[in-house]
C-alpha cells in the first residue's frame, strides 16, 4: 500500500535537500547585473565561502557543476604532458584523473580500492622515488561519494612534506564541504574544489575553486588554461562581470546567500560538522545492528574513515534494488544507487546502495529514513538483526 503521499525525501548524495528558505530566496524577478544589490551581495558571499573552506586564500567561482571545477583546477595549474599523481578511493578519484588525462596530462593513478582510505605511507614512498620532482600535482578526494570513504587530508600533506616534494596538493571537497570537518589552510591543501548542490544546499550550478599562493605561482606557467576557466580574473575582478566571465548566476547567488546565512551565521560551521557527525553515527548504528544477521554491511569498516555526508551499504543482491524501489514507492524516500561498485549489467550491481545525510537534514529526517528502511527490510523479508532503529535513536539521544 503506497504511503508515499507527503513530503518526499531525496536521500541521494547530490543534489541534496534544498531548504525552503533557499528556494524562496531564489523566487524573485531578475535583478540588474551591472551594479546595485548584486555587487554588494557578491562582496558578502566571499568571506562566508572562505569561512566554510577555512581559508584566508582566494576563491574563483564558476557557473558549473563538480565536473567543471575538476577541469578548472587542472587547467589553472598544469601544462600538457605534466605528470599528476591521482589518489583514488572510489569512482570520483578516477573521474578527476580521467578529466586530467583527457586534457593531455600524464596521469598516474594510485588506487586504494573501494573500501579503504588512501595510505599516506604509499604516497610518501611513491613521491620519494620521484627525485626529479616530475610530479606536479597530487589529487585527493576528501570524501569519495561512491564508496563513502573519507580520506585524511593532513596525513597526505604530511606525506608530501616527509618526501620533501613540491607537488601541489589538490583536494576535491564536493561531497564533504560543510558536512565533514575540513581545514584548507591548517591541513595544507593548495587547491580545494567544491560545488553548491551538496553540503551547501543550493540547486546544482555553482562551482568553486579555492587556491593559495603556491597554486597561484603554478598558474603562471600552466599552459592548459583557457579564457573561460582562468581563475585570475574571477578571483581578482576589475569589473563585476568578470566574477563569472559573463552574466552572473543571479538566482543561485540569492540562494547561496540564504544557505550561507543558515550555515555560517545561524548554526555555525563547527556546529554543522557536529550535527553531521552525530547523524552519521546514527546511520552507522542502525546498519551495524541490522548487519548482525549477515546479509547487510557498511562499505567502510573503520568509523574513522567513514564520511559524515553519505554512507555506502552492501546488501546481498538483488536486495538493494528491491529495497530502493520499495522505499520510493511506499515511503517517499529515495535512496542513492551504488556507483562504481559493479558494472550496471552485472547482477552484483543490485547489491549496493547509498544513503545521503548531507546538508539540510536533521534528526527526524534521518530517523524517518532509517525507520522506513527498517520497514522495507521487514516488508521484503530481508534478513536483518533486530533493533537497528533503537540503536540509531540511542545515538540521537546521546546515549
Ligand atoms: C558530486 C561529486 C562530483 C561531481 O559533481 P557533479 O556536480 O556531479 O559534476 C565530484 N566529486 C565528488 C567527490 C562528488 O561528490
Amino acid at each position: 500500500m503506497p504511503l508515499s503521499h507527503g513530503r518526499p525525501y531525496l536521500a541521494i548524495p547530490g543534489p541534496s535537500v534544498i531548504p525552503d528558505r533557499v528556494l524562496q530566496a531564489m523566487h524573485r524577478p531578475a535583478p540588474e547585473i551591472h551594479g546595485g544589490a548584486m555587487v554588494d551581495l557578491l562582496a558578502g558571499l566571499l568571506p562566508d565561502l572562505r569561512a566554510v573552506a577555512r581559508t584566508r586564500h582566494k576563491v574563483a567561482m564558476y557557473i558549473s557543476n563538480g565536473h567543471g571545477v575538476w577541469e578548472a583546477s587542472i587547467a589553472n595549474t598544469l601544462s600538457r604532458g605534466d605528470r599528476m599523481l591521482a589518489l583514488a578511493t572510489g569512482r570520483f578519484g578516477h573521474g578527476w584523473a580521467e578529466t586530467a588525462e583527457a586534457m593531455g596530462v600524464d596521469v598516474e593513478v594510485l588506487d586504494f580500492g573501494k573500501r579503504s582510505p588512501v595510505d599516506p605511507d604509499r604516497v610518501a614512498a611513491r613521491l620519494a622515488e620521484d627525485r626529479a620532482h616530475a610530479i606536479r600535482a597530487v589529487t585527493l578526494v576528501h570524501v569519495d561519494t561512491a564508496t563513502s570513504v573519507r580520506n585524511d587530508v593532513a596525513a597526505v600533506r604530511a606525506a608530501l612534506d616527509a618526501a620533501g616534494h613540491p607537488a601541489l596538493l589538490m583536494v576535491d571537497c564536493i561531497a564533504s564541504l560543510a558536512c565533514d570537518r575540513f581545514e584548507m589552510d591548517e591541513w595544507g591543501a593548495d587547491v580545494m574544489i567544491s560545488a553548491c548542490q551538496k553540503g551547501l544546499m543550493v540547486p546544482p550550478g555553482l562551482g568553486f575553486v579555492f587556491f593559495n599562493e603556491r597554486a597561484e605561482a603554478a598558474r603562471v606557467c600552466a599552459d592548459l588554461v583557457t579564457r573561460y576557466w582562468d581563475w585570475r580574473m574571477r578571483a581578482d575582478p576589475e569589473e563585476f562581470y568578470q566574477y563569472f566571465w559573463g552574466t552572473a548566476p543571479t538566482h543561485h547567488l540569492f540562494g547561496l546567500r540564504a544557505a550561507l546565512d543558515m550555515l555560517v551565521h545561524e548554526e555555525g560551521i563547527e556546529a554543522a560538522w557536529a550535527r553531521h557527525a552525530r547523524l552519521a553515527r546514527a546511520v552507522w548504528a542502525a546498519f551495524d545492528t541490522w548487519g548482525r544477521a549477515g546479509s547487510i554491511e557498511l562499505n567502510v569498516t573503520a568509523p574513522d574513515h567513514r564520511s559524515h555526508a553519505v554512507t555506502s551499504v552492501r546488501i546481498v543482491p538483488p536486495n538493494a534494488t528491491a529495497l530502493r524501489e520499495w522505499l520510493a514507492d511506499t515511503a517517499g524516500v529515495t535512496l542513492g544507487i551504488g556507483l562504481g561498485m559493479a558494472a550496471p549489467g552485472d547482477p552484483a550491481w543490485h547489491g549496493f546502495f547509498r544513503i545521503a545525510h548531507m546538508g539540510h537534514v536533521n534528526a527526524h529526517m534521518v530517523l524517518g529514513a532509517l525507520g522506513s528502511i527498517e520497514a522495507g527490510l521487514l516488508a521484503l523479508d530481508l534478513p536483518h538483526g533486530p533493533g537497528g532503529l533503537e540503536a540509531a535513536a540511542a545515538v540521537i539521544a546521546g546515549r
